[in-house]
């Protein structure tokens, strides 16, 4: 048997998959082959409705494996995740969450094996409307990077503290399909498109305020190219800034409402095409 994390909540405003991991876990696929583990990854979060209690859980994990000596809510939390994920080695994370971007359903790897390989043509072939996103995670800064396998489920637009019907049926459908890839144990073979991460936008400040909003024309644009001249930011004093950049880039994670936090505007990406 496959032991496989589906975990929840890791955000604790991010309602679709604290929902499935508290009420939905009889839409999730059943397998003889699967031994199936539903994880309320920061239910302290939940209970105050927020994305975390003292720092970010999802990139915490990074300076809890380099044993500082750390005080937040969310580092004794990781330190937790990590010894139930260590119980079980070979297992396989899922980790849901949802944006306020208009990503549609995406699949998020921050490993770049094989394995991971496979199960981005597995899931491109099944449902051919799903975004596959590689955003190498080198620091393990993530819950899904805890154990060689992990995944992403991604899917917006979706605002914070909502159940969204429609969201949670898009993320119960992916996070099947990648049951389903486990399960079988498939070694596709064919190509398909992904995106990878390659630089984070950030607002425009003056004086260290907010001094730009994302441009109208760019608004809820993912994953539509961003060429040279496009508008990007719509300034407060009533100027478009262009974007400057040569490359073509395709913006993710456009007016996230988390990212403010961070002062990103969004994480543009490169198109590509791989064969496995
Ligand atoms: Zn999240």
């Amino acid at each position: 048997m496959k032991h496989v994390f589906i975990v929840g909540g890791t955000h604790g405003n991010e309602w679709t998959g604290i929902t499935i991991v508290n009420h939905l876990q009889h839409r999730i696929l059943k397998s003889p082959k699967l031994n199936l583990e539903f994880v309320h990854a920061n239910p302290k979060a939940f209970e105050i409705n927020k994305r975390f209690v003292d720092i970010d859980l999802n990139r915490v994990f990074a300076p809890v494996h380099q044993n500082q000596n750390l005080k937040a809510y969310e580092y004794t939390r990781a330190q937790e995740l990590i010894g139930k994920f260590n119980e079980k080695p070979d297992g396989f994370i899922i980790d849901i969450h949802t944006t306020t971007g208009n990503m549609g359903a995406t699949l998020i790897l921050s490993q770049d094996e094989l394995w991971h390989k496979q199960l981005a043509l597995f899931v491109s072939q099944k449902l051919p409307d799903v975004k596959v996103i590689f955003a190498i995670d080198h620091s393990k800064k993530y819950v899904a990077t805890q154990l060689t396998h992990g995944a992403i489920i991604e899917v917006g637009p979706c605002s914070s503290s909502v159940n969204n019907p429609i969201v949670i049926d898009q993320t119960i459908e992916l996070c099947n399909v990648i049951l389903e890839f486990i399960a079988s144990e498939a070694k596709p073979q064919g190509s398909f498109e992904y995106y990878i991460e390659k630089e984070e936008i950030h607002y425009p400040l003056v004086d260290g305020k907010l001094a730009a909003m994302v441009h109208p024309k760019l608004q809820n644009k993912e994953f539509i190219p961003l060429k040279k001249g496009d508008p990007l930011f719509y300034h407060f004093d009533g100027r478009t800034q262009s974007f400057e950049g040569d490359k073509v880039y395709y913006p993710i994670f456009i007016n996230e409402a988390a990212y403010y936090h961070y002062n990103i505007a969004m994480v543009m990406c490169e198109k590509h095409r791989m064969t496995v």
